[in-house]
């Protein structure tokens, strides 16, 4: 059996993480190093390297949902926060198990690093 990536662990619950939300398809868990005062990541439960590798069994519509239900719930809606989904080498992607960024609750600057 093939290793199992990072993000695919803590699915399992082998790595611990601060899960703040979670359905049949994905879970929501704090950032480790977080970049603004709220900094959640959602992520399906299956594997998926990257946004490039999503099909039409990635729901990717669910994953946007979850992403403004758990900002709404984390307080950061009203005052507006920002999602980010780095793809590739050249957008910073650094774990390859698709992830939404969600962070919030200070102004965010454009353009982005
Ligand atoms: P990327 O750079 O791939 O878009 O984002 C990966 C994110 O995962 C980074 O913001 C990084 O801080 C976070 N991260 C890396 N390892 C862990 C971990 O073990 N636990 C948690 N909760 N976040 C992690
Ligand atoms: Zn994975």
């Amino acid at each position: 059996m093939p290793e199992k990536c990072l993000f695919c662990r803590i699915v399992s619950g082998d790595i611990p993480a601060d899960i703040v939300s979670e359905d049949e398809e994905a879970i929501v868990f704090r950032d480790i190093n977080p970049q603004a005062p709220s900094h959640l990541l959602v992520i399906p439960r299956r594997h998926v390297g990257s946004l490039d590798d999503a099909d039409e069994a990635t729901d990717l519509g669910s994953l946007m949902r979850l992403a403004a239900e758990v900002a709404r719930d984390e307080g950061i809606a009203a005052s507006g926060y920002r999602v980010v989904v780095n793809t590739n080498e050249n957008g910073g992607q650094t774990v390859h198990h698709l992830h939404l960024h969600i962070l919030g609750g200070r102004l965010m600057t454009w353009p982005p690093g």
